[in-house]
């Protein structure tokens, strides 16, 4: 077990791509740490790096007190599973899991019966060895629930069998790190969510510092202590699943992040009579404050204003400062429904309410904002969140 350190770490690609771009990041002991973004923005890559698959262009990886960059991958002591599992076909389950351990084993060379007449002492150490590798797989099998499987070859195993495998193979190492990228891409959606939790529940039992890769937000907030979203090769945010839900740092995250995305309107702040206003088109919102009080030096500048589904409620027709969007369809969730409209100005907009609000397709409706719920960005891609400080 150890801290994974990463210090302004850049890759480029021959070619001149920069796939990574002055990341830096402190993973402490034990921790799980989820490394989540779009297709391209170098996750993957970053995770190679911490393996030693990929050579690191600049900056420094730390596991533990110790300098990987020139280690070779194998003296890294971490262990990683792959997406394609890449176990070993022709092995069975037994020795696709214990193949490490055997390779790194100190007494193995006298493990013959041969040796058991001629050099007692070092036939019994290299047995007890070979007994303890056999306890670890056995344990790890237990552990996932493929002692039954432990003759099989891999061809003759269910994807999330094989997965399990990839996953025990990497238990019974013992590392000081475990990287997985996107350990779950080849699973059906339902095991998916049942391997997702046992992931969870064994980085409980293990304790050991985990970098997870997924391009998933959902997974990523349900498995990370820290969740660090990516875009474009640099880190967007790096915080626990519920700020980077409830207190995304830019545009970028709070869109990247939470399903049905945020909902995100162009528009300017109005002081009026010591006011200070959102307007959109026709929508003139009124800002509580507390929110004001933040904004007020950008009054006359145009904004991005964003809430999520769950921050906007139908209004009576007729109030103030409400969002008005012309009703598309209503898609019903059990008791709730999602109400996907667009304002006026051509928004799109989805709100989810509660399923007894009575909202007709082709219909306007106002929404009133929850204020506890609601960001300002500046504009742009990635403009940054204004309200924190
Ligand atoms: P995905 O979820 O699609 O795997 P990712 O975030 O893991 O995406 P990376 O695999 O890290 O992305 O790739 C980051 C960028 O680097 C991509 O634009 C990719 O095309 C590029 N890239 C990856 N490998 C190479 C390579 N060997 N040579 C040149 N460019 C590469």
């Amino acid at each position: 077990m150890a801290e994974v350190i990463l210090d302004q770490i850049h890759k480029t690609y021959p070619g001149g791509f920069k796939a990574v771009d002055n990341v830096s990041l402190h993973i402490p002991d034990q921790q799980f740490v989820v490394l989540v973004g779009p297709s391209g923005c170098g996750k993957s890559t970053t995770l190679r790096m911490v393996a030693g698959l990929e050579e690191i262009t600049g900056g420094t990886i730390r596991i533990g007190d110790r300098v990987i960059n020139d280690v070779a991958p194998k003296d890294r002591d971490i262990a990683m599973v792959f997406q394609n599992y890449a176990l070993y076909p022709h092995m069975n389950v037994y020795k696709n899991m214990a193949f490490g351990l055997l390779l790194r084993r100190r007494h193995g060379f006298w493990d013959n019966p041969l040796w058991a007449v001629a050099a007692p002492g070092k036939y019994r150490a290299a047995r007890e060895e070979r007994e303890a590798i056999d306890e670890r797989v056995r344990g790890a099998a237990e552990t996932l629930g493929i002692t039954a499987l432990l003759n099989r070859r891999p061809k003759e195993l269910s994807g999330g069998q094989r997965q399990r495998v990839a996953v025990g193979r990497a238990i019974v190492r013992r590392p000081k790190a475990y990287l997985f990228d996107e350990p779950l891409s080849n699973l059906d959606a339902k095991l998916r969510v049942q391997m997702r939790s046992e992931i969870k529940k064994l980085h409980k039992q293990m304790q050991t510092t985990t970098i997870y890769v997924t391009h998933d937000q959902e997974e990523a907030m349900t498995l990370g202590d820290r969740v660090v979203v990516m875009k474009d090769g640099r880190i967007q945010q790096a915080d626990s699943p519920f700020n980077v839900y409830e207190h995304p740092a830019n545009r970028f995250v709070a869109g990247f992040v939470g399903m049905p995305p945020m909902n995100f309107f162009d528009g300017r702040l109005v002081s009026e009579g010591g006011q200070l206003f959102f307007v959109d088109g026709a929508n003139r919102v009124p800002l509580p404050p507390a929110t004001a009080a933040k904004l007020a030096s950008r009054a006359g500048g145009e904004v991005v204003f964003g809430v999520r589904a769950e921050g906007l409620h139908p209004a009576a027709e007729g109030e103030a400062g409400t969002i008005r969007i012309r009703v598309a369809v209503v898609e019903p969730l059990g008791d709730r429904m999602d109400v996907i409209g667009e304002t006026e100005r051509g928004a799109h907009v989805v709100c989810r309410v509660d399923a007894r609000a009575r909202v007709s397709e082709g219909g306007m409706l106002p929404l009133r904002v929850d204020h506890d719920r609601a960001h300002f960005f500046e504009t742009g891609d990635v403009g940054r969140n204004l309200l924190l400080s």
